[in-house]
């Protein structure tokens, strides 16, 4: 994340865009079906839906259950509880954003270190702890984990721990921060520690571990995917920028810190198809050396079922410069100019903060797609009840954002909310990121013509 131009943020945020419709895609596939539905995706489809904090924030209340997010979710300005879930999440393509974590969950849990010695452990991220759950199609961008801990401690955006869980088309943006005053402690793009299977899913991490208890001898862990654990990790895809500054013994992979059983008779363990890029800066203040930093996988401990088609393109960047904590930001009073990219009709709007001093930028204070229309305007077309239809268009895509019939008395009920509208434009979407004025307007035409086909059939 380091030195690149605010385009580099802006191609990979586009990137990131595209990778997300694509995470959408099987719950488009999903939602049409085949004719037959099964009993999972009955049950899914009873889940209860979630749009905004406040709901997701319920899932406290009921931590089994099945839940499905229907639009994207700001998580800015809250002091975020990380919650405890069991159940099954389908984020159906949706983004929680500007997620904030500085505080563990509040129930602690065990982990183990090589030697299987326990440790009374706290967890952090949007989950402290994962249960049997099932987390698919969601998409976290813009977050923060920032974590002092006076204890063993693992925090990750995702969950901080999971326990044979298993995570589908999901990804993560943002950043895992921790000073850690304890021994059994780690940061991850996806998960802590624990076991589980993660596939396609992505993680764009810069993670900073700096080890505060400097004769504990600890055991520190450091993976884009997985600190410590052991998992299936299939079709995966990771760029990370790490910082390790570490008085014990540092576990760094690109993937995953240390693959290990933990203790626990579990099955999954491929590790496939996973693309690394990145690198990890890092010191191990150790006499008795053993430094593991790894594009895919720090320390083997335990042997992965099958290992094939992993490939990184992976900095071990070793220092032996112990005095000086290892950090992305280097300047001793560093200034940041604030460069505000607005949102547009089919992209994020976002911040970068870059030091003028180092170059060192990171981007947060991320606002959903959204469209700019214009003034109710009329058109030709009457409703079914003989009244006027008006409509207004977005001033810069030329797409429709929302219709009203005004005068026989039934506005409110036959206005087409923008969302709405949006669901029905779906495709329109892909053709605004392409450009191109005129496909733009083809594309809007194309659009109306469809509305009044869809409003047609409906009746
Ligand atoms: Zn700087
Ligand atoms: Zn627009």
């Amino acid at each position: 994340m380091k030195k690149n131009g605010s385009k580099t943020a802006a191609l990979a945020l586009a990137l990131w865009m595209a990778a997300a419709a694509v995470c959408a895609a099987p719950t488009v596939v999903y939602a049409s079906g085949e004719g037959a539905v099964s009993a999972a995706e009955a049950a899914a489809q009873e889940a209860v839906e979630i749009s905004d904090a406040r709901g997701l924030l319920a899932i406290a209340d009921a931590p089994e259950g099945a839940y499905r997010l229907t639009a994207d979710i700001d998580l800015g300005g809250i002091d975020w509880q990380p919650l405890v879930f069991k159940g099954t999440l389908d984020g159906a393509g949706h983004t929680l954003y500007n997620l904030r974590v500085t505080k563990a969950g509040t129930q602690t849990g065990t982990t183990k270190d090589g030697n299987l010695k326990v440790y009374k452990t706290e967890f952090a991220g949007l989950f402290s702890a994962v249960e049997k759950a099932s987390v698919k199609n969601l998409n976290i961008v813009g977050a923060e984990i920032s974590m002092e801990s006076d204890t063993h401690c693992f925090a990750a955006i995702l969950t901080g721990s999971t326990d044979d869980s298993t995570f589908t088309n999901c990804s993560v943006q943002g950043r895992v921060h921790m000073i850690n005053h304890g021994i059994n402690a780690g940061v991850a793009g996806l998960a802590g520690y624990g076991w589980g299977v993660f596939d396609k899913c992505s993680a764009d991490v810069e993670l900073v571990f700096e080890d505060r208890y400097r004769n504990g001898h600890c055991e520190q862990f450091m993976g884009g995917v997985l600190s410590c654990g052991m998992a299936t990790i299939r079709d995966c895809s990771v760029t990370i920028d790490g910082y390790d500054s570490c008085h014990g013994y540092v576990h760094n992979g690109g993937v995953v810190g240390m693959f290990y059983h933990c203790g626990l008779k579990y099955s999954h363990k491929d590790v496939t198809g996973n693309r690394v890029q990145g690198q990890i800066h890092f010191f191990e203040h150790n006499k008795d050396r053993r430094a593991y930093c790894t594009g895919i996988i720090g320390e083997r401990l335990s042997g992965c079922r099958t290992y094939t088609d992993n490939k990184a393109k992976f900095k071990r960047d070793e220092t032996f410069n112990y005095t000086k904590v290892l950090l992305p930001e280097t300047c001793e009073a560093p200034r940041y100019t604030e460069t505000v990219t607005p949102s547009g009709c089919a992209d994020w709007g976002y911040t970068v903060h870059t030091c003028e001093g180092c170059g060192y930028h990171w981007t947060d204070s991320y606002t959903p797609p959204q469209h700019t229309p214009g003034a109710w305007e009329a058109t030709d077309r009457v409703s079914e009840t003989g009244g006027s239809i008006e409509q207004r268009v977005c001033t810069v895509c030329g797409e429709v954002t929302e219709e009203r019939v005004t005068s026989d008395g039934v506005s409110a009920s036959d206005a087409v909310s923008p969302s709405d509208a949006k669901g029905l434009f779906g495709w329109n979407k892909k053709t605004a990121a392409i450009g191109g004025s005129s496909a733009l307007l083809l594309a809007a035409a194309a659009g109306v013509i469809l509305l009044f086909r869809k409003k047609k059939n409906r009746r």
